[in-house]
């Protein structure tokens, strides 16, 4: 039974993945811990990740796998509690798991054991929870007063781990980043990321007929690149390599995909035309790619079909270019709906990189996902939750 009466000495804000590890990190170490959740449910944005298995973490996360504005601010996190400390206790509370291409690590039943793995060390460390409990505003400091649905509360510490802004149908808020503004920190401006394109040539185009049609490509934006699957959907382009992109693109950017990641898009051609000279052009790119496709994309890139020996150099320049490298623009994404992940947050400049105290008002943390510090797609962002929830947990006086 919750005494809202006492004086906790930490309150943390959202039993997801950041604020469940550094409760019960913090409760280990013999603080008085309180965790409200706004729902009734611990955890739900675990039990629907990794198609219901859980990516939870990634063999080779380092600070190259995050986006934030100061790229060095993850790195003391994930030396405190690395991919290897979370898949020891996932080993340590006998979840079977398995290890998928790229390093990540999947639950091998349900997400709903990673739910239980947290939950029951936060039970046995003596974690108070406070479910359908929505933190409303919070002033003072130390003590810290917490205006709630269920009335106030007080604690010597705060902790936000209210996540981001992804799945509106669960809620999901910018308290967080509201309450570190009021506090005088800064936040970088939020975006859907980890998220399907709409391409206009898809949704209303000659590319619709593709959708389901999925294939390896290499895709660039901004500098960066990704060599994953792509999928068409009914509305654009989705899977691995394009969650990936969308990290780093920004509405008006154009996309560039090539469609042959692993050879040379001119070597390719000219084999071919050396040793097929009488060969369709539709012909060699049905070898290669799904016949949906080719017929879509040769109208589209306007490459009239002939033998491969009759091309003329432009034409055959004209198609080793679009093989190489197609540019689309997407005309934006699918947003919060969809998207894995919000980029930007509350800027880390204000904090602490090795306890998430806050700079400007002691005994106020942050964690997880509130924070601007968005992971690429592959276990990398339930990483930085169990890191920098250990981090405040172990930091919390
Ligand atoms: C569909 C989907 C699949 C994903 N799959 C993966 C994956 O396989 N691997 C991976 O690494 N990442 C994955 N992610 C991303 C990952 O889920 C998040 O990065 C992670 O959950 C962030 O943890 P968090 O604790 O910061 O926030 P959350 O897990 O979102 O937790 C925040 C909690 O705070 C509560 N809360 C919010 N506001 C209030 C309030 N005012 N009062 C009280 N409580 C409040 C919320 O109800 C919630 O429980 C996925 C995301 C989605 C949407």
């Amino acid at each position: 039974m919750v005494n809202k009466k006492q004086m906790y000495d930490v309150i943390v804000i959202g039993a997801g993945a950041a604020g469940m590890m550094c409760a019960a990190t913090a409760a280990e170490r013999g603080k008085k811990v309180l965790m409200i959740e706004q729902s009734k449910k611990p955890g739900r944005k675990i039990l629907m990740s990794g198609g219901g298995r859980c990516n939870f973490t990634n063999l080779y996360t380092t600070h190259e796998n995050f986006l934030c504005s100061n790229p060095h601010f993850v790195k003391s996190a994930l030396s405190q509690f690395n991919q290897w400390d979370f898949q020891a206790l996932v080993i340590e509370a006998g979840i079977n798991w398995h290890e998928r291409e790229h390093g990540q690590l999947f639950c091998d039943d349900t997400a709903a054991d990673i739910v239980k793995l947290l939950l029951d060390r936060c039970d046995k460390s003596g974690v108070e929870l406070l479910k359908n409990c929505t933190l409303e505003n919070v002033s003072g400091q130390q003590p810290f007063v917490l205006d709630t649905n269920q009335g106030q509360l007080n604690a010597k510490s705060v902790v936000i781990a209210t996540g981001g802004l992804t799945v509106p149908s669960m809620d999901s808020t910018d308290i967080g980043h509201r309450i570190f503004r009021q506090y005088g920190h800064k936040v970088i401006p939020l975006r859907p990321a980890l998220v399907p394109f709409i391409l206009q040539e898809v949704s209303n185009g000659p590319l619709k007929i593709l959708a389901g049609i999925s294939l390896p490509v290499a895709i660039s934006c901004n500098k960066k690149s990704f060599s994953e699957a792509l999928l068409f959907t009914h509305k654009g382009i989705s899977g691995p390599s394009v969650l990936q992109i969308s990290n780093y693109w920004n509405k008006g950017d154009s996309i560039s995909i090539d469609l042959l990641p692993d050879e040379n898009a001119a070597d390719w051609l000219m084999n071919a035309r050396e040793t097929h000279p009488n060969r369709m052009i539709s012909t060699q790119l049905a070898k290669q790619f799904p016949k949906r496709l080719v017929e879509a994309l040769m109208p589209l890139w306007k490459i009239s079909d002939g033998p491969l020996g009759q091309m003329k150099k432009q034409l055959q320049q004209q198609l080793i270019d679009c093989l190489q490298s197609w540019e689309l623009t997407p005309t934006g994404t699918e947003g919060y709906r969809t998207a894995e992940v919000t980029i930007g947050g509350v800027d880390t400049d204000g904090f602490s990189s090795k306890t998430m105290q806050s700079k400007k008002a002691p005994g106020l943390y942050v964690v997880g996902e509130v924070l601007d510090v968005t992971g690429h797609l592959g276990g990398f962002n339930f990483q930085w939750a169990w890191s920098s929830g250990y981090a405040a947990g172990m930091a919390i006086k």
